[in-house]
């Protein structure tokens, strides 16, 4: 078979040839990338994704060995797929979900700061735990957001940790200043949401 003047040899031929130059590039980009560091993390934005998207690197990390830690600064006690599945990797990973949920279903704003400085203590502990390579603030964004913790001192303690450490920090309105501070930032962006649609939150979608 011929496409236009080229035979299907031809054509197949002008690929592979491509397709070398193409590997030969790539290649050298990531030969030029030789550091190896801790990264501070941010997942924020409107849309879907951003706590699920900071459990698949817990996953990873999991899967190579690694310690990690999960505080839940906003989720209360509803019980979620991923805690079942952590809790089979008891020497690896601790979770703990801090809050009792969200600000607007507490209504206590005194309550709302006591649980967020004791989540936090929990993540300083975590921080500076040696034998913890990775530590998930999820929700954080969000407590920051209402002021509930002071953004100089959650951001003194994530600037200054052990450099080999990864800190996840989750959740809408993230501040210009951890924006700043972090090495990579997400930002969902929210196209569709059934929610709209009226679809309630699923298992294995939602928690
Ligand atoms: P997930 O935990 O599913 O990754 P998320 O962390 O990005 O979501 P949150 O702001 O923590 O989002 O909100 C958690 C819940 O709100 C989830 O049940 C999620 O499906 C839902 N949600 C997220 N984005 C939207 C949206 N744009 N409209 C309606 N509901 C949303
Ligand atoms: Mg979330």
């Amino acid at each position: 078979m011929t496409t236009g003047l080229e035979t299907d040899d031809e054509l197949n031929a002008r690929h592979a040839e491509k397709m070398r130059k193409k590997q030969a590039v790539r290649d050298r980009i990531m030969a030029a990338k030789t550091i190896e560091k801790g990264l501070l993390i941010v997942h924020t934005g409107k849309g879907k994704g951003k706590t699920t998207a900071a459990l698949g690197m817990v996953c990873r990390a999991i899967g190579h060995g690694q310690r990690v830690g999960i505080v839940q600064f906003v989720k209360g006690a509803m019980t979620t797929g991923e805690k079942a599945v952590f809790d089979a990797f008891p020497e690896q990973v601790t979770m703990k979900a801090m809050g009792e949920g969200f600000t607007w279903n507490t209504q206590n704003r005194a309550r709302d700061i006591e649980l967020a400085r004791a989540a936090w203590e929990e993540v300083k502990r975590l921080i500076a735990d040696p034998a913890v390579n990775m530590v998930l603030c999820d929700e954080l964004n969000v407590v920051l957001r209402y002021d509930y913790l002071p953004l100089d001192e959650v951001l003194e303690v994530l600037t200054t940790r052990d450099p080999a450490k990864h800190v996840i920090v989750t959740g809408r309105n993230a501040a210009p200043e951890m924006i700043e501070a972090a090495d990579l930032v997400t930002e969902m962006e929210m196209v569709k949401h059934p929610f709209r649609s009226g679809v309630k939150a699923q298992p294995g979608i939602e928690f």
